[in-house]
C-alpha cells in the first residue's frame, strides 16, 4: 500500500519509519523495513499500527543508512508477520504496492527450481525470481530487470541488495512511484507526501519506468529499456 525508500547520509531506519507514518492515511495491515548495514540486509516487520514496528525496532534496532519500507493492505495473504514486507529471499528483498498476477505460474516455475515460497504473498514471488536470477549470475541490476520483465499485473516496486548499501530499484506499472532527490541522498515514495520531510524535489516515474538509484542520481529507463529523462519538479507540501 505504501512504499518508502531511502539511500541517505544518516540513519535510515527513523527516516523510513517516519515517511510510513505519513502514508498512514492510505491505511495498512503491517509494516516493515529492511536495510543494508556494513553490507549485510535485515528486516523487521509488525502487524498493526506502526507502532508496533517502533516498539519492535526499540528492541531489535536495525542499523544502516540504506533502507527500504513499506505499510501492506493484504491482497493476498492474511495480514501476518511472515506475509508482510518487506520479502526477502536470500540477497535481495523487495517492497511491492499491487498485485502481480501471475504469482500462482512464477510461484510454480520458482518451487520447481529450488525456490520455494515461505509466504502466502504474490510478492514474495517477486523477491524469489530476482534471487533465482542472481544465482544464475546476473548482477542486481540485471536480476531485477530479468524478473520486472516477467511479471504481469499492477506493481510499484523497490528493491534492495545484500552487499549493496548504494543501490536501490524501482519500477512502476499501474501504481504510482515518485523519486526524491537530496544532496547527496535519493529517496524513494509511492507518494511525494511521503518524502516531504527529507526533499521537495521529485521526480515521477512513468509507466513501465525503472530506475537504478544510487546516491549520485537515478538512472530511468522506460518500458522499451530505453534510457529516458523524466522531469523533476519542486513540489509544495508542508513537511
Ligand atoms: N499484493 C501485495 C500483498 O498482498 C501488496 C499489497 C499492498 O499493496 O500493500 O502483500
Amino acid at each position: 500500500c505504501g512504499i518508502v525508500g531511502v539511500l541517505g547520509d544518516h540513519e535510515a531506519a527513523p527516516l523510513l519509519v517516519e515517511a510510513l507514518k505519513r502514508l498512514e492515511y492510505r491505511g495498512y495491515d503491517s509494516a516493515g523495513i529492511a536495510t543494508v548495514n556494513d553490507g549485510a540486509l535485515d528486516r523487521r516487520r509488525a502487524v498493526g499500527k506502526l507502532v508496533n514496528l517502533s516498539d519492535l525496532l526499540v528492541h531489535e534496532p536495525l542499523a544502516g543508512k540504506a533502507g527500504i519500507g513499506h505499510t501492506r493492505w493484504a491482497t493476498h495473504g492474511a495480514a501476518t508477520v511472515i506475509n508482510a514486507h518487506p520479502h526477502k529471499a536470500g540477497p535481495v528483498a523487495v517492497v511491492h504496492n499491487g498485485i502481480i498476477e501471475n504469482f500462482r505460474e512464477l510461484r510454480a516455475e520458482l518451487a520447481e527450481a529450488g525456490f520455494a515460497a515461505e509466504s502466502q504473498t504474490d510478492t514474495e514471488t517477486v523477491a524469489l525470481l530476482t534471487q533465482l536470477h542472481m544465482s544464475q549470475g546476473l548482477n542486481a541490476v540485471e536480476a531485477a530487470s530479468a524478473t520486472i520483465a516477467r511479471l504481469h499485473g499492477a506493481f510499484a516496486l523497490c528493491f534492495l541488495f545484500d552487499g549493496e548499501d548504494d543501490l536501490m530499484i524501482a519500477a512502476r506499472k499501474g501504481s504510482p512511484l515518485a523519486i526524491g532527490h537530496g544532496k547527496g541522498e535519493m529517496f524513494v515514495g509511492s507518494d511525494a507526501i511521503a518524502l516531504a520531510p527529507m526533499t521537495d524535489e521529485i521526480t515521477y516515474l512513468e509507466e513501465g519506468d525503472r530506475a537504478v538509484i544510487t546516491r549520485a542520481g537515478a538512472e530511468i529507463f522506460d518500458a522499451e529499456g530505453r534510457r529516458v529523462n523524466r522531469a523533476m519538479t519542486r513540489i509544495q507540501l508542508s513537511a
